[in-house]
Order: structure tokens, then sequence, then C-alpha cells
């Protein structure tokens, strides 16, 4: 089972457990046994581009993240490995400013969440159907982000299909684009267990403990982690991890079962044909 993860959140994003503490996310994943973590919250802008105002830190707050986890990196050195970087959209003009956070922490992830529509308005997913150029568009962004060096991992890459019925013609186009160039830069996709927990242990955005068997009867109709999608990546060679995308307390404290759940969805046989990274 993996001991690490990439994909944590803070209070700062402002859409995370607002009375929840940096440390106490720490505290979790050492009762986890976990060996290594990255603290990845919603990257600020240096232009804001995102005009929402619950989904990411403030520029001006960048600072005091990066030191809060500093202190902490040191406090915890002997109980678990701790990196920072951000969780960022790729943008065409934003590229050196993506850069400037990149080269100031350990990691970017990629949690590409919208694009720019044909009149640069952002087209945010889950908030409204995308077209199929649209759907394509989102693909080559990712592309284009690998191109440029900007990721170090691809956070939810199956995340078009908020919206989509069927893993079609288009989808799979899109999931083949990612694939590709996932390979050819080396990139690892993760496996977000975020949208599962919604869906089940923190359903009606309430933590409940009912039986893992009946939150399976919660995952059909999920939009991602998508079985279409995974199954093309197991055709490329390409490195996958999981991502618990923490934003609530005891989220963490559910990594086995989120597994379990993301794993019944895809399939064995498609796990155990994935390249799970080994740290
Ligand atoms: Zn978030
Ligand atoms: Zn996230």
């Amino acid at each position: 089972m993996q001991k690490f993860n990439y994909h944590s959140h803070t209070y700062r994003c402002k859409h995370a457990e607002l009375d929840m503490k940096d440390e106490e996310y720490i505290q979790e994943y050492i009762k986890m046994k976990f060996e290594k973590i990255a603290f990845t919250d919603h990257c600020p802008e240096k232009n804001e581009i995102d005009k929402r105002t619950n989904m990411r830190m403030k520029y001006t707050e960048k600072n005091e993240y990066l030191n809060s986890i500093k202190k902490l990196k040191e406090k915890y050195a002997d109980k678990i490995e701790i990196e920072v970087g951000y969780e960022a959209e790729y943008l065409p003009g934003e590229e050196a400013n993506l850069m400037e956070l990149k080269n100031e922490t350990d990691k970017i992830i990629l949690g590409q969440h919208f694009i720019y529509d044909n009149n640069n308005k952002l087209k945010i997913f889950g908030k409204e159907d995308f077209t199929d150029e649209e759907l394509i568009r989102y693909a080559e962004y990712i592309e284009k982000a690998m191109e440029l060096n900007i990721p170090n991992i691809i956070a939810h890459p199956d995340i078009y299909m908020l919206r989509r019925k069927d893993f079609g013609e288009i989808e799979s186009k899109v999931a083949n684009i990612i694939c590709k160039a996932a390979e050819k830069y080396n990139i690892p996709l993760e496996i977000n267990l975020n949208n599962v927990f919604s869906k089940t242990y923190y359903e009606n955005r309430i933590l409940n403990n009912a039986p893992i068997e009946e939150q399976k009867e919660k995952l059909i109709n999920i939009a991602y982690p998508c079985k279409g999608f995974w199954e093309i990546v197991t055709k490329y060679n390409i490195k996958v991890l999981y991502g618990i995308d923490a934003h609530r307390r005891g989220q963490i404290l559910l990594w086995n079962e989120l597994v379990e759940l993301a794993n019944e969805i895809l399939g064995k046989e498609t796990i155990e044909k994935l390249n799970f990274i080994e740290k």
C-alpha cells in the first residue's frame, strides 16, 4: 500500500476545513504511518484570473504558507518527510508565474480545473458543460504544461468526465493526448480519491461510517476516477500514484478504504496493469 501522498490542502484555500491547522494533517498522516507527504494547496495567482473567493490563497499569504510548512518539516523531521508545493492550473500567459512558484517549492501538481473558452473567459469543470472542442483544449493545456516542464504530477487527469455521461470517442481522444504526453515527458498521473470521498464517507458534506459494502453502492455514475480513462493509461508506459487530495478532518484516516473504493471502480484487471510508483 502506498505510504506517501503528494496532494494535500490547507485552510488557506477557503474551501478546506477552516479550523484545521496544518499540523493536524501531519498528525493524521503519521497515524496512518505515511513516510512522505507534500502540502500542495491551491496556488496563489500573481495575476488574479480565477475570481472565485473560496478557491485559493491570496498572493500575500504565500510566504506565511511556505514558512508554516517549513517549520513543521523541521519539527517532524524524525517522523515523516514533508515537502511543500502547489496545485496549479496551466494558463497561456502565466508560464513565468507558474515557473516562479515551482522554483520556490518542491512540487507542482497540475490540477487543470479550467481552461479559457473562445471568448477568453474561464470555463470551469463541474460548473458548465464543455464542448468537444473545449475538452480537446483541456488535453492540450496539460500537454503544453508538461512540455514546459511545469508539473511534477498530473492530478485527476480524468476530471473532464464531470458532466459527461459516456466514455466515447472524444473522451478517448482526450485520454490519448494526455497519456501520450505523460509518457513522452515521464510525468506520473494521479488516481484522485477526493471525489470518491465526497460521494461516500463524506456524502452530503457530513462524515459517515457506513460499512464499505454500502459505500460501494454510492459509486455508480461517479465521474472520476473513470474506468475508461485508466484502461487507456494501461496501454502506455506511464507511472501512476494515488492522491487523497485532503481537504477535511478525518479524510486521511480513510486512506485504505478510499484506495479500495477507487480500485473497485477501476477493476482488478486495470489496477494490476498500472505501473505504480514506489516513491
Ligand atoms: Zn480544493
Ligand atoms: Zn486538490
